[in-house]
């Protein structure tokens, strides 16, 4: 989508710290970090948030777990733990509308929501 930030990150027109790549996913860093491993998980094909998932491209949920477990191993949060997160939609505070996981470790990360 020619207007998302994300949708250009993943095109290289706007530069980032890429962590992970294949052919259906993206990870970069945040660029605005809550903790010392900060990373966002993308799929590279343009999907808005959960909301617009289907039979047809909720496999991409499967990618982007699978990569979230190979990059916690790589950036060294595996043994510890980390936090997997999705915001959607207004009340979740989501604020760029290309569908995308915070994996989030590297410091114990306190309290829970739920
Ligand atoms: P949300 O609030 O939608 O769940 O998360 C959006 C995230 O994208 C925020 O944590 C924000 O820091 C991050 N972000 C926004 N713009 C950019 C950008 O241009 N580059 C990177 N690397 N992260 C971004
Ligand atoms: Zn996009």
């Amino acid at each position: 989508m020619s207007n998302c930030i994300f949708c250009k990150i993943i095109n290289k027109e706007i530069p980032s710290a890429v962590v992970y790549e294949d052919e259906k996913v993206m990870a970069f860093k945040d660029i605005n970090p809550v903790a010392p491993v900060h990373v966002l998980i993308v799929p590279k094909m343009h999907i808005g948030s959960i909301k617009e998932l289907t039979e047809e491209n909720a496999g991409i949920l499967a990618d982007i777990h699978l990569a979230a477990k190979k990059i916690a191993q790589e950036l060294g949060i595996y043994e510890k733990g980390f936090r997997l997160i999705n915001n959607c939609g207004e009340d979740a505070g989501q604020t760029v509308f290309h569908l995308h996981y915070h994996l989030i470790g590297g410091k114990s990360l306190g309290a829970k929501i739920i």
